[in-house]
């Protein structure tokens, strides 16, 4: 059963496909030959999704045939159980002001673009988890408590304490408006009490991901090319810290495109 970093890691990455998630679910009903997933799922790659679904320990093959394993189980079940509570959660959260732009600052990647800091109140805590479904590029993290959502070029960062944060906003007029906008989707979510049906996030392509490297083709990850290390990271036998160049001052909204990104690989 997975229990150290690097395996909970597989488990992540092979959960993290929108494919693979159909598979899972599929399975819940019993065990099935490769014939009836493919012909349910759809065949392409669907003997590599299987393969990184035996990996992470979620799935058992054998002969032709595909099944949950005891883990596998056990995870989509604390699956709906988490669903139950964030139904809850949300019952209870109270309708967010976004308050004025407190800073306009320029944004270290591109200074003709700016980063904005604002606030919300009241702040949301940990009721921000149920609301990633709202947005097709949205990611809740648990390290930071935070929402990160990409829209285009820009990056929105809501924080369980308030605090509200865009990169790439061209001038203060888009940044009033995307703040508008980011309150009315929350507030009608909570108006409503319940949390948002999970959906399926936008597929994410190497070119995307090759767009937001340097494309300087260094080799420090050890891959020939920026776009060889992009195919690589998503087929998950990479990861964005062997790209050391990302790292420096300049690349740090590449970065952060590229964490969000690849939370949908
Ligand atoms: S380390 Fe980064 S910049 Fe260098 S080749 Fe790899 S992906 Fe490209």
């Amino acid at each position: 059963m997975p229990g150290n970093p690097n395996e909970i890691k597989l488990v992540n990455n092979a959960m993290s496909n929108a494919t693979r998630r159909k598979i899972m679910n599929f399975l819940e009903n019993g065990e099935r030959s490769t014939e009836e997933i493919g012909g349910e799922i759809g065949k392409t790659m669907l003997d590599f999704h299987l393969k990184v679904l035996q990996q992470a320990s979620l799935i058992e093959l054998k002969e032709g045939t595909a099944k949950l394993s005891e883990y596998g189980r056990n995870f989509l079940k604390g699956k709906e159980d988490k669903g139950e509570e964030k139904n809850a959660d949300l019952s209870k959260a109270k309708p967010v002001e976004i308050a004025e732009v407190r800073q306009l600052l320029p944004c270290i990647a591109d200074s003709s673009k700016f980063r904005v800091i604002a606030n919300m109140a009241p702040p949301l805590g940990g009721t921000l988890k149920v609301l990633e479904p709202l947005f097709p590029r949205g990611r809740y993290s648990d390290r930071i408590n935070a929402l990160i959502m990409q829209k285009g070029e820009i990056i929105t960062t809501i924080y369980g304490t308030g605090k509200v944060t865009m990169t790439m906003i061209k001038n203060e007029g888009e940044a009033g408006e995307a703040l508008e906008n980011l309150k009315s989707t929350i507030n009608e979510a909570i108006a409503k009490g319940v949390a948002p049906a999970p959906r399926e996030k936008v597929r994410v392509e190497p070119m995307e991901i090759y767009k937001y490297l340097p494309q300087t083709n260094c080799g420090k990850c050890s891959e020939q090319s920026c776009y060889t290390f992009a195919i690589k990271l998503m087929s998950g036998e990479a990861s964005l810290d062997k790209c050391t160049p990302l790292k420096e001052p300049g690349y740090s909204t590449n970065q952060e495109h590229l964490q969000v990104l690849t939370a949908y690989i």
